[in-house]
């Protein structure tokens, strides 16, 4: 009986310490974004699950309303903290885009529990990158991981993880944004970071939501459009769309055994037409002797931010066709800007020194 009691009380002990390893770094990491015209409003992932506030897993949400009737739509980056061209399309659709018509809804690190964390599977990985501006100081920006911090999460991984719609994965899974869709309200930190956005995209009527990753260069999914069933009509006219100007894409369909993931749950449980994006990142090919994730000769950050930004823009395009209210916005640069420009000029910089 003495044991027992004593076993019990080393465990509340151990939730105790737990407990406080997370609450020590509640705070959630603010980034260099600067906001441009766009902008109408800010807010957190945690308006839309008040438990988030406070937690590493907290995030800005940026508002760029035009004021005039059209589609919501939901663009999220940094769902991996490595998958870099992501976050910075989303930056650059927040310092950049002036909308037209509808509203546009952006958080450019989705998962912000993961951009502290290193978790050894690429050896060399940088924990920041660095991007030169026109008029300014070079401008860096966090180099995450796939996975949330262990120390912010609020369970130990188990041993095989169960999505809430019953995909199975191993346990360290539980702390991939990308397989906990569309998360649980009571459950673990990624979980609820899930759930804050499944939140949004319902609350907000999100017609058309994106959320942008990359993979490894030789990865068949590199370069690649993948959509729910319900989207698959715009993503193949988008397709072809970007074909005809010379960008080519693969194409790929959501299904049954990818639960957990945004592109089957969100299309799944809102009424968002979802796609995911696939960029090629050499700082995450691990077979790469130059793994720059960055100033790659061959896959450059400039080049795979302007794809991921040429595809919304070519989904949005198709989506309107197809039926949906119309999307558009101003300021953004094409895949041809940015090859042509680099990030610098778009990026936004201080005027003048203080
Ligand atoms: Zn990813």
């Amino acid at each position: 009986m003495v044991a027992k009691r004593t076993s019990i009380a080393l465990i509340a002990l151990g939730i105790l310490v737990f407990s406080a390893a997370a609450g020590a770094c509640a705070a959630p990491a603010l980034h260099d974004i600067r906001p441009g015209y766009g902008v109408t409003a800010i807010g957190w992932l945690s308006d839309y699950h008040p438990p988030l506030k406070g937690t590493p897993g907290d995030s800005r949400v940026y508002y760029l309303d035009s004021g005039v009737p059209g589609a919501t739509v939901y663009v999220q980056g940094g769902t991996h903290g490595a998958e870099i061209a992501g976050v910075l399309a989303a930056t650059i659709l927040v310092e950049r885009a002036i909308p037209t018509v509808g509203r546009l809804i952006v958080v450019p690190h989705a998962n912000n529990a993961n951009v502290d964390y290193k978790d050894g599977s690429i050896p060399d990985a940088p924990s920041w990158i660095t991007v030169e501006v026109e008029g300014g100081a070079p401008r860096s920006f966090r180099y995450g991981s796939r996975r949330t911090n262990p120390a912010y999460e609020l369970q130990p991984d188990p041993e095989v993880y169960v999505s809430p719609s019953g995909g199975q994965y191993p346990g360290n899974e539980m702390r991939n944004l990308d397989r906990v869709h569309p998360g649980r309200p009571d459950g673990a930190l990624t979980e609820q970071i899930a759930y804050a956005i499944f939140r949004l995209l319902v609350e907000e009527n999100v017609d058309v939501a994106f959320d942008l990753h990359e993979a490894q260069v030789t990865s068949g999914i590199a370069n690649t459009l993948i959509a729910h069933p319900r989207a698959m009509e715009a993503a193949v006219l988008a397709i072809l769309d970007l074909s005809m100007q010379g960008l080519n894409f693969s194409l790929e369909q959501s299904r049954d055994e990818y639960r957990g993931l945004s592109h089957w749950e969100w299309g799944n449980n809102t009424r968002a037409l979802p796609f995911l994006i696939e960029t090629p990142n050499p700082g995450q090919t691990t077979h790469l002797s130059n793994r720059d994730p960055v100033n790659d000769p061959v896959n450059p950050l400039h080049h795979r931010v302007g794809k991921q930004l040429a595809l919304i823009r070519a989904v949005l395009d198709a989506t309107a066709l197809l039926g949906t209210p119309p999307m558009l916005y101003e300021g953004v640069p094409t895949y041809a800007d940015l090859v042509r420009d680099g990030l610098g000029p778009w990026l936004n910089a201080p005027t003048a020194r203080p």
